[in-house]
């Protein structure tokens, strides 16, 4: 039995069913699991002093693209619209391979793990040169990181009417014979898992209607989630429409991509009757702000959404789109643009972060993460208040508002992963150093 204690955090966050926040208040820690909180609690095992800190679940990815983390602020994807800025991306992509998907993926996630981030999923859709799903599952296992990887797919290529060249396009048996693969080899439904692994073709513009459909019976059958990008822009509706004859919400219901355990990216452009939808079907919603403004997508409807009941978490989404990695800041720039969209007390700060955390745990799957209450995985990020950003806040819970945007301590699974605000599990620099050189020679 291995036990840690958190000690005398000054406020806990506990998204637990009343969202309760504690004051002087301490956290046990038991084999991964969270055994008590409370004031006044002893261990034999290792504590950990949290005075001056606030602590709150560790912040839930809900879509990314790790992979992209190699190609930031790339010149000629900085300022085209979505279909352009893929046409611009997709020939440096396909020079990757597996040593290119490991080490961005690990610069990915340590950035997230760094902004709070404890479990994170991921959208890997082309596998040029040899790589494979698995190079990225090692990546979120040297770091500890909990990881939902989906094996994601593109079949249409351009000779066929798609976007993506044809060579990172798979043939649609090759793709779903791989999906089998890396389910069995690597999904684990246990409670705690560290590893969960989704199906995730592109989107509707980059596979055929039968893979959709596929996919999804193949889900049923591994009991596994689904992931896609959905209804992200103008340009995907009409697509939608001149293709297909209907809006995206309808051939997602058509082809079996509703339910709960379906979860759509962007989703920016729903209608009313789309949202009532994913409402009625438990549909979940990775939402992710600042992609959406970087690629001029517009404004997603997270209030209605959320009115309605619907499941919203939050992506950072690829870091060619976006280009940060710090899922802090989507919660804030989450708050900021439902406020721009419908007012200053359309989202509060607090509202912002339960999305961040119990709100991206329910989208994955996850109730038993996301919240601080006994029973749920040690999932722990803590913010040190003392400095400067939170100096003269009123309200230190309202963190999105006033307070830093990366952890001094995080915790997944009890182990910790970030002390004071280091990465205790890779030698970062060397990675950093690493993924530099890689960016050079595709550059080259
Ligand atoms: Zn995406």
């Amino acid at each position: 039995m291995t036990e840690i204690l958190l000690k005398n955090a000054d406020l806990i966050l506990t998204m637990d069913e009343s969202r309760q926040e504690l004051s002087k208040a301490d956290i046990l820690v038991r084999d991964g699991q969270i055994a008590r909180i409370g004031q006044g609690l002893e261990t034999q095992g290792e504590v950990h002093d949290v005075s001056g800190c606030l602590v709150t679940p560790g912040l839930v990815n809900t879509h990314h693209h790790l992979y992209q983390t190699l190609t930031r602020a790339v010149p000629g994807g900085q300022d085209a619209l979505l279909f352009g800025w893929l046409q611009t991306l997709y020939p440096i992509w396909s020079r990757f391979g597996p040593e290119e998907m490991f080490t961005s993926a690990q610069i990915g996630l340590a950035e997230l793990a760094l902004s709070g981030c404890t479990l994170s999923s991921d959208h890997l859709y082309l596998y040029p040169n040899g790589a494979r799903l698995e190079d990225t599952i090692a990546a979120a296992s040297e770091l500890g990181m909990r990881f939902h990887p989906t094996r994601g797919a593109m079949s249409i290529g351009e000779s066929d009417g798609g976007l993506p060249p044809d060579h990172l396009v798979e043939k649609e048996a090759a793709i779903l014979d791989d999906m089998v693969r890396v389910v069995d080899a690597f999904h684990d439904q246990s409670e705690g898992s560290m590893c969960r692994v989704g199906l995730a073709p592109c989107s509707p513009f980059s596979v055929s209607r039968d893979l959709m459909r596929d996919a999804a019976l193949l889900a049923r059958d591994k009991g596994v989630m689904l992931h896609t990008h959905l209804a992200e822009n103008d340009e995907d509706i009409a697509y939608s429409q001149a293709q297909f004859g209907c809006r995206p919400g309808q051939y997602a219901e058509e082809l079996g991509w509703t339910g709960p355990d379906v979860w759509h990216a962007h989703c920016v452009k729903l209608d009313g009757a789309e949202i009532d939808l994913f409402s009625r079907s438990e549909t979940g919603v990775a939402h992710c702000p600042c992609s959406n403004c970087r690629l001029g997508s517009g404004i997603a409807p997270v209030r209605a959404m959320r009115d309605v009941g619907v499941k919203v978490g939050l992506g950072a989404d690829g870091s060619a789109s976006n280009d940060n990695g710090n899922l802090m800041l989507e919660a804030r720039q989450a708050m900021l643009l439902q406020r721009v969209a419908n007012g200053a007390d359309a989202m509060s700060a607090r509202e912002a972060l339960e999305i961040a955390t119990r709100g991206g745990a329910d989208v994955l799957g996850r109730p038993d993460c996301g919240r601080l209450m006994p029973g749920k995985r040690a999932d722990i990020a803590v913010w040190d208040t003392c400095g400067i950003e939170s100096a003269g806040s009123w309200d230190p819970a309202a963190l999105l508002l006033a307070g830093p945007m990366s952890v001094k301590h995080l915790f997944v699974e009890g182990r910790q992963i970030v002390r004071d605000g280091h990465i205790t599990t890779i030698d970062l620099p060397r990675v950093i150093e690493r993924q530099n050189t890689l960016a050079r020679a595709l550059q080259a």
